[in-house]
Formats: structure tokens, C-alpha cells, sequence
């Protein structure tokens, strides 16, 4: 049987109506026969996800403060959607008692500490969701990813899936085949067995991994959206949504604005060309988006436009900057050295532009940057920027293709926004451009009109 790997996040296992819907979303392909639940997130009157709740619950822990009434009021949460759902009391009692396990564990080491607390999210959620399919006459099981060899570094909070990961879960595939597995994403066990968890919205990962150790024909993730659009709803009023890209193109739409998956989750589904299809639960009519490896011949040449706030740019000039051997080198180990990354190197005969994430700055940084760029490269002169927003136009089809850049930037002028940096990789995939943060709205509608009206 070619299984497909279903997994769903935190809106929709978050209350028992969407849990029924997941039950019936099963029912419609008897293939789906991995499935992969968040812990619960937010709902209609429910504004905290039980994650947060369960980190909360830590950081007071580890301050020797009293966690009962967060501990509480994720056990409520859980009685409050499976109890109604008609799993028995003492069922769902039995499986809650976890989280006083959980909370009480040593604390000696406060990342393993904390992993296994915020882990308890997802596991009891995939225990709790079996007992409701087996209820329901389902042939299912919860597996636990430490049986199924889920083994990741010890990095706690930010666990990595080791190399060989997909040999060690291949035994999967024999319970996936007699009937459906729930697994709780968002974490795995280390070679010494401790829980460690990915980093947030890790669960698209664990499904990733999963497809990939299964051959999984689709690797399926379900949230509350349709799909991905080709700009931003918030920006561009009703944007079109995407019927297919690539791996690649989704990955340069999320590295500025566009959230879709876990950055990670693409890597092991790459690895075996598995599809993703992004899907609804709430609107089975809509088709969702599917990621695949290759460009279909029906796909525009432009996916999608991009955009994101919050980088810096610092300018500098040096006369015959050209002839000094080392000097982005000496540039970019300042970077280095103060544990900072750069976005975008834009250069020019005599000057060089280095494009950072604001973010990362801490407020020393800025004239750490100056000053070590004065004594080591000695320019002519130096300029740092702030507020600037990138807008990145999108697509495999750019490949090669002639007009996209003055298109482009014709756009834009019409528009009235000033381009201060224009950036196209030699993979032909993106066009970046670097504007006013102020234009961010008019630069992106303008694109968008260019390139979808
Ligand atoms: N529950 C975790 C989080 O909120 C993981 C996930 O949902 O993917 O980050």
C-alpha cells in the first residue's frame, strides 16, 4: 500500500469538532494511515495553545514556582475536548497523569527538563486521539516515537533527526500497512534516551521525516488555510492562491515573509521527491497547494511575491576597492566575530553593501560594526541604514527569462518607490529588491499587479 502521511496542527486537533472532522477526513482515503498531531492550539474562546501553557509551566518550575495551575488548565483542556468526544473518565485520566510525571521530573538539567514537559503536548494528544479513532471502530495505534526510533541530537529545543533516521523507523511501515498510526510530532529521543524537541512548529517536521521512511506517496499537512497565495492576504487584497511550486520556490518565499512550513521539513521529503500538499481541514472543496520538486509546465513564471521588514544595510565606499585581495573576507569576519549573519552582499566597482537582519543586532553592535570596519578596512566612507524591507519576486520560470527584471523595476517607479538594491542569485529564482520600509505595501501591490492581473 502507498501510504500518505497526514499531519495536522495545533487548530486542528483543537476541539472535538475538528477532531471529528480529522476522523472523517481519514475515513475519505484509507491510505492516510499516518498521522501526525500537534498538541492543541488555539480555538473559538481559547486563546492559549497548550504548548505555551506547557512552557509556562516550565520556566516556573525551574524558578521553583508553582506550576499546578498551568498543569491544571492543560489536563482541563484535554478533558474538555475528549471527554465530550466519549472516551471514559478514567481513560483519559489514566493518560493525563503523564503530565504529573512530567512536571515532576529532576530538574538538574533545564533544557532536558523542559523538553519533556513541552513535549507532553503532542504525546498525550497522540495517545488521547488514538483511544478516540479506536472508539470510533477504527483499527489504530498510537506508536511512540522512542519504539519507532524518532532519534534526534541532544540539542535540546532545537533537535536535529540524526542521518540515518529513516532506516531506523522503516519498521513503520508494517504497523502503517494493518492500520492507522498516530505519532505525536514535535519531538524525538536521543541515543540516551531523553526527549528533545524540534524547535517551534516542529510537528511539520516530524511528518516530513515520517514520509520520508515510509516512501509516503503525499506527505499531507492539514492547518486552517487553504493554501499558499501568491503574496500576502494582509498586503494584496484577495492575492490568488498557488495551485503548485517547488521546494525551491517555497523556500524562497518563506526566507522573507511567507510562513508555510518548518524551515527544516523540506529536507528529508526532498530527499525522496515526495510531495506536500498543503491542505484545509475546514474546506475539503479547496485543493490545496502542492509542493513538488519540479516546475509544472502549467505553472506561471513568476509564483509568488514576497516580502518582510526589519534588515539593515551598512554601505561602504573605498576607492579601487576592487584591487584589495581579502577585503570581503575581512568584511564578512567582522560579521563573524560578533556572531552575526548577512542576508545579502550587494557590490559595486567601489562599494559594497552587507544586508542584515536588524533583529539579531544588539544595541552594542552597531557601533562595534562601525568601528571594526574603520581600523580594519580603512574606507572611504561608511553608512548604516536602517528600516529597509526586502521584496523578493518569485519563480523557477525566471530562469533564463528575458524582462522580468525591467518589468520589474518599471513597476516599481510607476509605483513611486526607489529601488536601493537590487539582488538576483545566479540560480535565476528570485529577484530581490531592497526598498523604504515605508513602500512595503505599494511595492508588493504594484508587483502584484504587474506580474497577476
Ligand atoms: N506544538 C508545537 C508548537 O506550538 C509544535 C507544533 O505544533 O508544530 O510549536
Amino acid at each position: 500500500m502507498e501510504f500518505i502521511v497526514c499531519k495536522f496542527g495545533g487548530t486542528s486537533v483543537a476541539t472535538k469538532e475538528t477532531l471529528q472532522q480529522i476522523a472523517h477526513i481519514l475515513d475519505l482515503k484509507p491510505n492516510r494511515r499516518c498521522v501526525v498531531v500537534s498538541a492543541p492550539g488555539k480555538a473559538k474562546g481559547v486563546s492559549v495553545k497548550v504548548t505555551d501553557l506547557l512552557i509556562k509551566a516550565t520556566q516556573k518550575a525551574l524558578a521553583n514556582q508553582d506550576a499546578s495551575a498551568e498543569i491544571s488548565g492543560v489536563k482541563d483542556r484535554f478533558r474538555g475536548i475528549y471527554e465530550p468526544l466519549g472516551l471514559k473518565k478514567d481513560v483519559v485520566e489514566a493518560v493525563l497523569e503523564d503530565f504529573d510525571a512530567r512536571i515532576s521530573a529532576p530538574r538538574d538539567h533545564a533544557g532536558k527538563f523542559r523538553d519533556l514537559v513541552v513535549a507532553g503536548g503532542e504525546d498525550v494528544n497522540a495517545r488521547l486521539f488514538a483511544e478516540f479513532l479506536k472508539h470510533t471502530g477504527k483499527k489504530a495505534t498510537y506508536v511512540s516515537p522512542k519504539d519507532a526510533g524518532m532519534i534526534v541530537t541532544p540539542t535540546f529545543g532545537d533537535a536535529q533527526p540524526i542521518d540515518e533516521i529513516a532506516l531506523k523507523l522503516a519498521g513503520l511501515k508494517k504497523i502503517c500497512s494493518q492500520q492507522i498510526v498516530v505519532f505525536p510530532g514535535f519531538f524525538g529521543v536521543t541515543r540516551e534516551g531523553d526527549v528533545a524537541t524540534f524547535s517551534r512548529g516542529g510537528s511539520d517536521l516530524t511528518g516530513s521525516i515520517l514520509a520520508e521512511a515510509l516512501d509516503a506517496v503525499e506527505y499531507e499537512n492539514w492547518t486552517d488555510v487553504d493554501g499558499i497565495f501568491s503574496a500576502n492576504p494582509n498586503t494584496v487584497e484577495n492575492p490568488l492562491q498557488i495551485p503548485a511550486l517547488t521546494y525551491k520556490e517555497m523556500r524562497e518565499l518563506s526566507y522573507i515573509g511567507f510562513n508555510v512550513l518548518h524551515e527544516e521539513a523540506v529536507r528529508p521529503i526532498m530527499r525522496k521527491k515526495i510531495p506536500i500538499r498543503l491542505r484545509n481541514t475546514f474546506n475539503l472543496d479547496n485543493p490545496g497547494t502542492l509542493i513538488l520538486s519540479e516546475r509544472l509546465p502549467s505553472q506561471r513564471d513568476v509564483t509568488g511575491i514576497a516580502s518582510g521588514g526589519g534588515y539593515c544595510s551598512f554601505t561602504l565606499q573605498k576607492f579601487l576597492m576592487n584591487r584589495e585581495k581579502g577585503f570581503v573576507r575581512r568584511l564578512l569576519s567582522i560579521l563573524e566575530d560578533l556572531n552575526l549573519s548577512y542576508e545579502h552582499c550587494p557590490s559595486g566597482v567601489d562599494n559594497i553593501s552587507i544586508i542584515l537582519d536588524q533583529n539579531q543586532l544588539k544595541p552594542e553592535d552597531v557601533n562595534n560594526i562601525i568601528r571594526l570596519i574603520d581600523v580594519t578596512l580603512k574606507p572611504d566612507d561608511i553608512k548604516a541604514e536602517f528600516g529597509i524591507a526586502l521584496v523578493a519576486v518569485v519563480g523557477e520560470g525566471l530562469l533564463h527569462k528575458i524582462g522580468v527584471l525591467s518589468q520589474s523595476a518599471a513597476a516599481l517607479s510607476n509605483a513611486g518607490v526607489n529601488i536601493k538594491m537590487c539582488n538576483q542569485g545566479s540560480s535565476e529564482i528570485s529577484m530581490i529588491f531592497g526598498i523604504d520600509a515605508s513602500d512595503e505595501t505599494k511595492a508588493v501591490n504594484a508587483l502584484y499587479q504587474e506580474f497577476f492581473k
